[in-house]
């Protein structure tokens, strides 16, 4: 994902030229569902392009046209030959693959709620895995378009971006017991591409191991309010160990991604902005213990 320097430079002066009416650009995602070659994806695709899915997503309407970005991102649906979803950068796409959708439903059939209070419905799992995986892949894109810094490794912190963006859009129309019970199933879906036997190959991965991003994820959410999720560390969800860092991990992880962010933000977000300088200092001001 590297940026060249001559494009860098014409993406600058492409950004300026914007900028020189006095409004910055800000152009809003494009969203398509590419026809598949093979017949059995057929029937997939009708109904994800009827649904017009990618642009429903709660959480990717809310950023629409919130950052200053110095090209088109383009959400598209495609048939790639195998389960995933990935950030092209060469032509800003980030692609979700409609075996994804298929696997994902026959997972989503035998998911149980790991505390047993719910038996979801294979369609809900579904969408909140297609969120959660969409939202890391937007991670990539702005790291790239916005030419973030990221210390540390990138795939780390877009799940973690993914899962702030769940914790504050999603509740435009869903209750926290509904958005944690989706980030619990994009949790469980790490969980079940983990053999549990590891290669090398797995251990010197981009990616933390599938049981080290479950538990990260779980962090995130028990991390946002302790008393409301202390059945996550009862249940096993999580060890007493970790969770005692969780609400500061939480704290740091939303902060550094919010002060990335704040600088981009594109004209008319007024409200975020002075929302995220509350939350900068309120989090701040929470943090003194030690750490090892
Ligand atoms: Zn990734």
């Amino acid at each position: 994902m590297r940026v060249r320097f001559l494009p860098a430079i014409l993406m600058l002066l492409a950004a300026g030229c914007a900028m020189a009416g006095g409004t910055p650009a800000a152009p809003r995602f494009e969203y398509a569902y590419e026809v598949p070659a093979s017949a059995d994806l057929q029937e997939i695709h009708r109904r994800v392009r009827d649904a017009d899915l990618l642009r429903r997503l709660p959480e990717i309407q809310a950023i629409d046209g919130m950052f200053s970005l110095s090209r088109t991102l383009r959400y598209v649906a495609s048939e790639c030959g195998e389960f995933g979803a990935f950030y092209r950068p060469a032509t800003t796409e980030v692609v979700l693959c409609y075996e994804t959708l298929r696997t994902l439903y026959e997972r989503g059939a035998q998911y149980r709620d790991p505390l047993g209070m719910t038996v979801a419905e294979p369609l809900r799992y579904v969408r909140a895995n297609v969120r959660f995986m969409l939202l890391h892949e937007t991670g990539h894109a702005l790291v790239h378009l916005l030419d973030l810094p990221v210390t540390g490794r990138q795939e780390d912190a877009v799940d973690q971006l993914a899962a702030i963006l769940m914790l504050r859009f999603a509740r435009l129309n869903q209750t926290p017991d509904e958005v944690i019970g989706d980030l619990r199933m994009a949790a469980h879906s790490m969980l079940m591409r983990s053999t549990g036997a590891y290669q090398l190959d797995a251990y010197a991965d981009e990616h933390a191991l599938g049981e080290q991003r479950y538990f990260n994820l779980q962090c995130l959410i028990y991390g946002t309010d302790p008393q409301e999720f202390a059945g996550m560390v009862e249940a096993g969800d999580l060890t007493a160990a970790r969770a005692a860092t969780c609400p500061a991990e939480t704290r740091r992880v939303g902060r550094a991604w919010v002060r990335l962010l704040l600088p981009h933000l594109a004209p008319g977000h007024e409200d975020y902005r002075e929302e995220a300088m509350r939350y900068l200092r309120e989090a701040g001001s929470a943090d003194s213990g030690a750490v090892e």
